[in-house]
């Protein structure tokens, strides 16, 4: 019996015994179409080199499987195709250094299991991109922070050994927090599972409790409200504006 496939809109014909969507990429490699682009590296869902949309769904192809009927394999969505399932991520690792997701001004405090507990689940991102694909705020904003740059920006923020919370708060206001719409996509396709939005609720409490705004909120006018308090006075703001 065999199984289809459409890859990047041409279909294929597999043994169903080839089951795994990796190995049926490999096998279509080396038997029919050598031309065929797609990347993987540790074939065990680690690395996160291999995610691709299957059916429409952010997957590792090395962890998913074929469907019954056809299977459609696409490359993420949202980032320029360089070749077939090959996309160019250089956008996405710039959102990182944008949002300073990194020790900055290392503290001396004491690290316990507890605090490295606290951050355990963040620090298991693997990079594929799943997420990026996933967000539609991404889609239409390439210059938004975007999900696995605010999360991994949570996790510094949460470091016991990072001192430098305040530029790491300025950081993500632009661009940032303020512009997820919480809708959560994010959080479904995560291959490590981690709550990217729940993540971004955090980084909203903390910036609200550092006195930062919600630009939605603090543009408004309070006429709109007829005269009622809208609440856009709340806190105050760090940049003085
Ligand atoms: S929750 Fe926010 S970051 Fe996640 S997909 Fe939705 S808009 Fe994007
Ligand atoms: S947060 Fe999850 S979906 Fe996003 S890059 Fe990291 S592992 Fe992939």
């Amino acid at each position: 019996m065999l199984n289809k496939i459409i890859i990047c809109e041409k279909e294929y014909s597999i043994d169903e015994k080839i089951t795994n969507i990796l190995d049926v990429l490999v096998h279509i490699k080396t038997t029919s179409n050598n031309s065929l682009a797609f990347k993987y590296g540790c074939k065990s869902g680690v690395c996160g080199s291999c995610a691709v949309r299957v059916d429409g769904v952010e997957q590792l192809a090395c962890c998913s499987t074929i469907s019954l009927g056809t299977t459609i394999v696409e490359p993420l969505k949202n980032l320029e195709v360089i070749r077939d399932l090959v996309v160019d991520d250089r956008n996405i690792k710039n959102r990182l250094l944008q949002s300073k997701a990194n020790l900055e001004t290392k503290s001396t405090n004491e690290v316990t299991q507890n605090d490295v507990d606290k951050i355990d689940l963040q620090s298991n991102c693997i990079l594929c991109n799943s997420c990026y694909s996933s967000c539609p705020v991404y889609e239409v904003n390439k210059d938004f922070i975007g999900p696995f740059a605010l999360t991994r920006a949570y996790r510094y923020l949460e470091d016991n050994k990072e001192s430098s919370t305040k530029s790491k708060l300025d950081a993500i206001q632009t661009n940032g927090v303020w512009d997820c719409t919480l809708c959560g996509a994010c959080s479904l396709v995560c291959p490590a599972s981690i709550d990217i939005k729940n993540d971004i609720m955090k980084l909203q409490n903390l910036s609200v409790q550092n006195g930062y705004k919600n630009p939605t909120f603090s543009n408004s006018s309070d006429d709109m409200f007829g005269g009622f308090d809208s609440g856009a006075d709340f806190g105050f703001n760090p940049n003085g504006f």
